[in-house]
């Protein structure tokens, strides 16, 4: 038996409302996300998906419907969440390490530990950097590095505080194809280690496949879930794995319905 869900998201509607024009971007949204569990949202542009991380992340509120995080209503920004966009966030005036350090700054209580641990601090910093091929940069400013590696960068720093869930809305958009590839293995790398929860917003299948256990496909605006699919897929995934029959096939399956979506 399972327990009660750790990301609960029931029956939620969302309204936008501007000056007399009122917008539903999502509408009766369901969907459970278990503890540990890495997930993807896929969807066509405009269904929602930005709108779903603003709510499952507090920083709107919901028009009907609850959201529940490891048990507790979602209302206001929830504290200590990952999160990381499209274009890298980083401070142009702080290095790679001081970027990456950034949250322990912010969020307890690794704020209160941080001046006594500050060594202890920066030894993690620099191993998760290690991780994604970075340790080399630590001293670079984001402007000396490739949008590759600020986008690593940038995910080293969304859990560096050891978030419990982390929130990933089109992280590897705004990069080439060879970069977002490799980026997905990193990715994939960083959760085998964490085990955190994930929430991957993304409109690339192939991305999703790789990197979730379950996708969850939306409707077009306003966005419902009209399809889970379970990834039966072994890790680590490869780039090889990518060319399989079998991966193939869980693209082309979320293709169609997403196909299906478009033309309804
Ligand atoms: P997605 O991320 O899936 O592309 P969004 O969640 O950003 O979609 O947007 C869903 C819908 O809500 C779109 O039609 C968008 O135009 C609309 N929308 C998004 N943000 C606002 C806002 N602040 N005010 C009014 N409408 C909005
Ligand atoms: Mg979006």
């Amino acid at each position: 038996m399972q327990g009660p869900a750790f990301v609960k998201i029931d029956g939620v509607s969302l309204v936008y409302q501007m000056a007399k024009e009122e917008t539903l971007a999502v509408q009766d949204l369901s969907l459970d996300i278990e503890e540990g569990e890495f997930v993807a949202v896929v969807g066509p542009s405009g269904c929602g998906k930005s709108t779903l991380m603003k709510l499952v992340t507090g920083l709107l509120d919901t028009t009907a419907g609850m959201i529940t995080i490891g048990g507790r209503p979602v209302q206001g920004p929830v504290q200590g969440v990952g999160m990381a966009f499209q274009n890298s966030t980083l401070l142009p005036w702080r290095s790679t390490l001081e970027n990456v350090m950034l949250p322990l700054e912010i969020v307890e209580p690794h704020k209160r530990r941080l001046r006594r641990e500050k060594k202890a601090y920066i030894d993690r910093a620099m191993a998760l950097l290690e991780t994604v091929g970075l340790s080399e940069f630590a001293d670079k400013f984001p402007w000396q590095l490739s949008g590759g590696m600020q986008q690593r960068a940038n995910l080293c720093r969304a859990i560096i505080h050891e978030p419990r869930l982390l929130m990933l809305d089109e992280p590897f958009g705004a990069l080439d194809a060879f970069t977002r590839e490799e980026l997905w293995g990193v990715m994939q790398a960083l959760w085998m280690k964490k085990r955190f929860t994930a929430i991957l917003i993304t409109h690339d299948l192939r991305e999703a496949v790789y990197l979730a256990d379950k996708v969850f496909v939306m409707s077009k605006r306003p966005g419902k879930v009209i399809l889970s699919r379970h990834v039966d897929i072994p890790r680590p995934r490869t780039l090889d794995t990518t060319f399989e029959p079998h991966f193939g096939a869980i693209v082309h399956e979320l293709r169609d319905h997403i196909h299906d979506v478009r033309s309804s």
